[in-house]
């Protein structure tokens, strides 16, 4: 089957012994024991699983290829049992404008029960290699990077770690698998905020996991899940299920527009620098050409002008939204270093879009409003 039909019918018969069509949302928190006794793989309490978790867990480890995934309330409750499941002690290598919120979490949380790690600029596989120290276990990856869309040869990464015997993670919030699939590329983990794409509305908070084996490692990661106590709501997994459906088409209208977004931007004179995959000028096209089908709804660009310019400009949009995050069909953006606050090293001129689903031609009629 391909992406469009799985992205629709996967995982709906999990836990659905109705003949509805559409899986009802399962609230109960506690499920009745057989009368003979307890058998283990039974559902019994809804933090350890649910029908409607199950169901999501089965739809998204399919569209990434994976062979089991774990569902999570946050992105970051997801990063974060990515990195519990490996040893105190342990040094990781991650990119130095990995998202945000992941680079403090890594800082204030993880670094004080003994994580080592390098933040380090990933375009270049042997910076990567000369990063490695013995105690390393694990490279992250996130491609486009976030704000400077800088682009990371996954194969490339995937085969240097397996053959140094580390472990690699791929954050595709940002591609979604429509336009890229880390684990046909040989990496070991997915990692995804459900906040964006897939929930697609602006309207639910969620992560997961997914992984190419379901092995020792990835029991580490669904114990931190159950037992570590983040799990996303019934009716948050049945919202993410519904959206799912439709992800296919709306990554799609993403790629359409952005593209178009990106190509007005390039040709605006008040812009000194546009970073967008889908560009021939862009410095890992190249790269993202092989890995990616498609280059996704996310723009930074470099304003001519400081930061009191920047912020100006995006205090003009009418349509676009002033807002943080990204993947809604509604189009928002931000002056990025003002969201990203301390640590930040994102350029105090970027102003970071995410192109939604409206009209491209109205988008753009804002933005050169808002450019004036
Ligand atoms: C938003 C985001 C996260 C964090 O996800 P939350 O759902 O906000 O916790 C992680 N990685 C990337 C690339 C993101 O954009």
């Amino acid at each position: 089957m391909r992406f469009e039909t799985k992205a629709i019918h996967a995982g709906l018969e999990l836990g659905n012994p109705s003949k509805a069509i559409i899986p009802p949302i399962s609230p109960s928190t506690i499920f009745e024991i057989d009368a003979e006794g307890r058998h283990e793989d039974d559902l019994h309490y809804t933090r350890l699983g649910n029908p409607n978790r199950l169901q999501f867990e089965h739809l998204i480890s399919t569209l990434e290829g994976g062979s089991a995934a774990a569902a999570f309330s946050s992105g970051i409750a997801a990063a974060k049992a990515i990195l519990m499941a490996i040893e105190p002690g342990d040094h990781i290598i991650i990119p130095e404008d990995v998202y945000a919120g992941n680079r403090k979490m890594v800082n204030k949380i993880m670094v004080r029960w003994g994580l080592e790690s390098s933040f380090i600029d990933m375009t270049s596989v042997e910076t990567i290699e000369e990063h490695i120290r013995p105690n390393t276990r694990l490279i992250w990856i996130e491609t486009p990077s976030n704000p400077l869309m800088r682009i990371t040869d996954i194969r490339a990464v995937a085969e240097l770690a397996k053959s140094r015997n580390l472990l690699t993670v791929a954050d595709n919030t940002w591609p979604t698998p429509v336009n890229q699939l880390p684990l046909e590329l040989g990496v070991d983990l997915v990692l995804h905020s459900t906040s964006k794409y897939f929930g697609g509305h602006s309207d639910i908070l969620g992560g997961a996991v997914i992984a190419k084996k379901e092995d020792d490692f990835f029991e580490r990661v669904r114990l931190n899940q159950k037992m570590g106590g983040a799990v996303p709501s019934p009716q948050d997994c049945w919202m993410l299920s519904r959206s799912t459906r439709t992800l296919a088409y709306r990554m799609r209208g993403h790629n359409e527009h952005a593209a178009k977004v990106a190509e007005f931007l390039t040709n605006h004179p008040k812009i000194a620098d546009v970073y967008y995959p889908g560009l021939a000028s862009h410095r890992g096209h190249e790269i993202a050409q092989k890995q990616m089908s498609g280059f996704g709804g996310m723009i930074s660009f470099i304003v001519d002008g400081d930061q009191k310019e920047s912020i100006e400009i995006v205090g003009r949009s009418k349509l676009i939204k002033r807002a943080t995050s990204l993947g809604g069909v509604e189009s928002t953006w931000e002056h990025r270093q003002s969201s990203e606050g301390e640590g930040s090293v994102t350029p105090e001129n970027l102003i970071r879009i995410s192109v939604g689903l409206e009209h491209p031609d109205d988008i753009i009629e804002d933005l050169e409003q808002a450019l004036q």
